[in-house]
């Protein structure tokens, strides 16, 4: 079992795919939506408990991302393989990243600011839920959603671009993967290569490839033995994987 990290310490991650409910995740939705249904499906704390959805939003963006990563880790671990093409020679690059790299134990909100010659100033990490009101606020800007996350009112009022590069310096320094440039060198033409890579949107591919897998199991077995997709998802995974050996045995025969 992989552990999250944070407020996901006391959780464990299920393999994705591996229970019935799983294949209700909608992954078809804005990725904080689909983030909170897969931590809600696949994370189990103290006793078997689920997570409640409301609880899944209320963790901070990078412990949501740790729990995500977690169930990626649990469901499939290989490495994640990002391509690009280098900007100046145009070869294309491929870059090999084990999971394990993004593991990364989120620190607790909120944190100090401490802008050079001004007055320190507390910030809270941004959750779910902001994400959420971000969504659904058409008007929300990168200044105004800042400002939200500043607990001083007194800093506030004199705000200004000074604080609020302080203010996103901080919020990187403790959540580096939510926004995450891959910088290397162009092993063809030696130039620097800054690679943006959104982790979120990786992992969850991975999760969904994994659920048109799990479909495409219960096809294969639907067409066989006739069992309803209920039956077949309810099958303890090892004898899933005695079936469909049996199934692809027999179609090569
Ligand atoms: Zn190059």
């Amino acid at each position: 079992m992989v552990t999250a990290a944070k407020e996901s310490a006391a959780w464990r991650a299920m393999p994705f795919g591996s229970d019935r409910a799983h294949v209700d995740v909608d992954f078809n939705v804005p990725p904080p939506y689909a983030v909170t249904s897969v931590l809600a499906a696949c994370l189990r704390g103290p006793g078997d408990a689920r997570l409640a959805e409301q609880q899944a939003w209320g963790w901070s963006v990078a412990s949501r991302l740790q729990g995500v990563l977690a169930v990626a880790r649990a469901t499939h671990p290989a490495d994640l393989d990002i391509s690009t093409r280098c900007q100046r020679c145009h070869e294309t690059l491929s870059f090999s990243l084990p999971l394990e790299n993004f593991v990364h134990a989120p620190v607790s909100s909120p944190l100090t600011c401490e802008p050079e010659g001004r007055e320190a100033f507390e910030v809270r990490l941004p959750t779910g839920k902001d994400q959420q009101r971000w969504l659904e606020s058409a008007g929300a800007n990168p200044i105004t959603m800042a400002q939200e996350l500043v607990m001083n009112e007194s800093v506030l009022a004199a705000w200004d671009d000074d604080l609020f590069a302080a203010l996103e310096l901080k919020l990187e320094q403790a959540d580096p993967y939510t926004a995450l440039n891959l910088e290397s060198e162009c092993p063809h033409c030696a130039a620097a290569v800054s690679q943006p890579l959104n982790l979120e949107g990786a992992l969850l591919q991975r999760l969904q490839s994994a659920l048109t897998e799990r479909l495409r199991d219960v096809h294969r077995l639907a067409r066989v033995y006739h069992w309803s997709e209920a039956e077949i998802l309810a099958l303890p995974s090892g004898r899933r994987d005695f079936y469909l050996a049996c199934v692809s045995r027999e179609s090569v025969q």
